[in-house]
């Protein structure tokens, strides 16, 4: 089981930020409104991440470390979390079959807590404790029991830029959740989790970008959107600036980024990367997500008419 573990691991847990991304997710499940995200030294010695969530039942606690096993899912439904983004099962065993793993988890209406200690897939410890409601994972030495993959990782500068590229889009992608990001003790975002995109684009982005935004509002035959786009004038050198939320995930498609870019074509008459924050909803029938353990595929039913729709959309805006 333990070697199992490590090969999954493999497919899960590439970087520090893909374990970020992880437990932030589980902390939205948990439907927390507040999530603190603590790293030290890219996140390769430590990643601390607390949340305000449903916390995890005692009896529960060493069933969520196991793989794949159905108990956990019924027991997970039991907790009635909402279980939109994570339902593999296996973040938390591939994440602590190659790290030291301690969590204290505690649910409101239970009296007592949890801290549960596993390294390398071993139990160390499993005991009650005083907790604040919620659940803190506290993540270290990441690979320290796979040397070849440790070798692999960047710099602890460029390992903490990851992992803060993908807070915020996690933090764009839900604007009614207040996350915190501190690297090596010092704060590098904090959104305040009150709903409102063009203070999170402030916030992320800056004065320059949220003083020159075209608000969209649009229903349509094939999905409807909300959102803001970049006036003409802000250029980006890549598609780095191009944030889409598909049903509130933030995935890429290059459908919908050749739509935005040619809107933005047919209007200027040249290539231009735009800055856009666009939330769309698709019925979910017409989705077709393919979710492999690192990377989301997407697929539309209507293609072409989803790319012209869009296309129409933006150019009208622009255009006014
Ligand atoms: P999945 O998210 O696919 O169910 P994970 O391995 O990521 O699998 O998590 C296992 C289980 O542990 C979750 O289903 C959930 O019940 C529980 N869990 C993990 N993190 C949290 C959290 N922050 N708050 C509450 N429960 C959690
Ligand atoms: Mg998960």
């Amino acid at each position: 089981q333990e070697t199992i573990d490590k090969i999954a691991a493999g497919e899960v847990v590439e970087r520090p930020s893909s374990v970020v991304k992880e437990l932030v997710e589980n902390a939205i499940d948990a439907g927390a409104s507040a999530i603190t995200v603590e790293i030290k030294e890219g996140g390769i010695s430590l990643i601390r991440i607390t949340d305000n969530g449903c916390g995890i039942p005692k009896e529960e606690v060493p069933l969520a470390f196991l793989r794949h096993s159905t108990s956990k899912i019924r027991s997970a439904e039991d907790l009635m979390c909402v279980h939109s983004l994570g339902f593999r099962g296996e973040a938390l065993s591939s994440i602590a079959a190659v790290s030291r793993v301690e969590m204290i988890t505690k649910p409101a209406d239970a009296l007592t807590g949890t801290r549960y200690v596993i390294e390398g897939s071993k139990e160390i410890a499993d005991e009650e404790i005083g907790a604040p409601d919620g659940t803190t994972f506290l993540v270290r030495d990441l690979f320290y029991n796979t040397p070849a993959r440790r070798k692999f990782l960047k710099t602890a500068q460029t390992e903490g830029t990851y992992i803060s590229d993908m807070l915020e889009k996690l933090a764009l992608s839900h604007p009614d959740i207040s996350f915190k990001y501190i690297n090596n003790n010092q704060t590098r975002l904090h959104t305040s989790g009150n709903g409102k995109k063009r203070d999170l684009i402030y916030h992320i982005y800056g004065r320059e970008i949220a003083a020159a935004l075209l608000e969209v509002n649009y229903k349509g035959e094939y999905f409807s959107l909300s959102g803001y786009i970049g006036k003409p004038v802000i250029n980006r050198g890549n598609r780095n600036y191009e944030n889409y939320f598909i049903n509130g995930r933030y995935i890429k498609s290059s459908l919908l980024s050749r739509s935005i870019e040619e809107a933005y074509h047919n209007f200027l008459m040249q290539h231009q990367y735009p800055f856009t924050v666009l939330y769309f909803t698709f019925p979910e029938d017409t989705l077709d997500v393919n979710v492999h353990p690192t990377k989301m595929e997407l697929r539309f039913g209507h293609n072409q008419e989803i790319y012209k729709e869009l296309c129409d959309v933006l150019f009208g805006l622009l255009s006014h």
